[in-house]
């Protein structure tokens, strides 16, 4: 069982939380065995994606990729943090340095901000990379009991119980994620002071977007009231808030089922915090009339799975 198979399924199945917790410090303890940062980037994409498998537990290539793929970017050429160690540059810095020289483009320019054409080239050859290097030697470092892939349908997907434990454990998988990759970086490569500052942050916010513009005005012209979803008060569409219902630092993925109108005072006010139960209704609503679609479902279960991950409860 290697990165060289083309599929695996789940090892074991039915075990407790105990047991997925020792899998997954397996892979975060192992430091030796990684020559880059690409399994704690793939892990990353693996949680910052759970809300969006279907209805088997799936998640495609195509899905973690583009997370993945946006979160190298920004490492890379916007905070030009090396991902390889011993002085060698890995595949993926460069295919990002021949697209910032090819195409002349700035070196810090995010990732959103990349043209149709250029995001595709780039994401091809990230999919590629993860195909050989890193969905197999993930899932055998995790000892094969949190996901199973399949190279040829291009899918990986957990069971019942291994997806329960990863969104029950969410946050805190993340955060020793981060210190692992951060440990492994310290030891393994050479980064400039300036480049060391906010690690951890940096790494957190590899995948922010930029700018939410594109959904308020998405949900304005779907019809959106142009009010403060919490408290009522008019606003007008240059100044309001983009509000994530459930915050940002949970989901770690924009979905514009999770976003709201907010003033300023309510956004700051809940800031990190999850809505009072009343609104979670008015969001399913708000929803099933702006969007056609009520989410409902998805919306329960991070409500649900953030709580636990001991985000607190807000209210104005
Ligand atoms: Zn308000």
């Amino acid at each position: 069982m290697g990165h060289k198979d083309r599929s695996s399924e789940i090892l074991k199945v039915h075990i407790d939380d105990s047991e997925y917790m020792s899998d997954c410090m397996h892979f975060l303890n192992s430091l030796s065995k990684k020559t880059a940062t690409y399994k704690y980037a793939f892990f990353k994409s693996i949680l910052d994606n759970l809300f969006n498998v279907n209805d088997k537990y799936e998640l495609s290539f195509d899905l973690l990729s583009y997370s993945f793929s946006k979160m190298y970017w920004n490492l890379i050429a916007k905070y030009k943090l090396p991902q390889y160690q011993n002085g060698k540059v890995s595949l993926i810095e460069k295919s990002i340095y021949n697209i910032i020289s090819y195409d002349n483009l700035v070196d810090e320019v995010d990732f959103d901000s990349l043209n149709d054409k250029v995001k595709n080239q780039y994401l091809i050859e990230t999919k590629h990379v993860i195909g050989i290097n890193v969905v197999g030697a993930l899932c055998s470092d995790l000892n094969s009991t949190i996901y199973g892939f399949s190279k040829d349908t291009k899918m990986i997907w957990f069971n019942k119980d291994s997806y329960e434990f990863l969104i029950k454990y969410k946050s805190a998988l993340e955060k020793l994620n981060y210190y692992a990759w951060i440990l492994w970086m310290e030891n393994n490569l050479n980064i400039a002071n300036k480049e060391a500052a906010n690690l951890a942050s940096k790494l957190d916010n590899s995948t922010k977007r930029e700018s939410l513009e594109v959904f308020k005005n998405s949900l304005f012209e779907s019809g959106d009231k142009l009010e403060c979803f919490y408290c009522g008060k008019e606003i007008s569409l240059k100044g309001c808030h983009m509000d994530h219902f459930i915050p940002w630092s949970f989901v770690k993925d924009d979905q514009v089922w999770n976003l709201v109108f907010s003033c300023s005072k309510c956004n700051e006010s809940k800031n990190n915090k999850i809505p009072n139960n009343k609104y979670l209704d008015k969001l399913i609503n708000r929803n099933k009339t702006i969007l056609k679609e009520d989410y409902k479902e998805r919306i329960n279960k991070l409500y649900v799975a953030a709580l636990h991950n001991g985000f607190i409860l807000w209210d104005r």
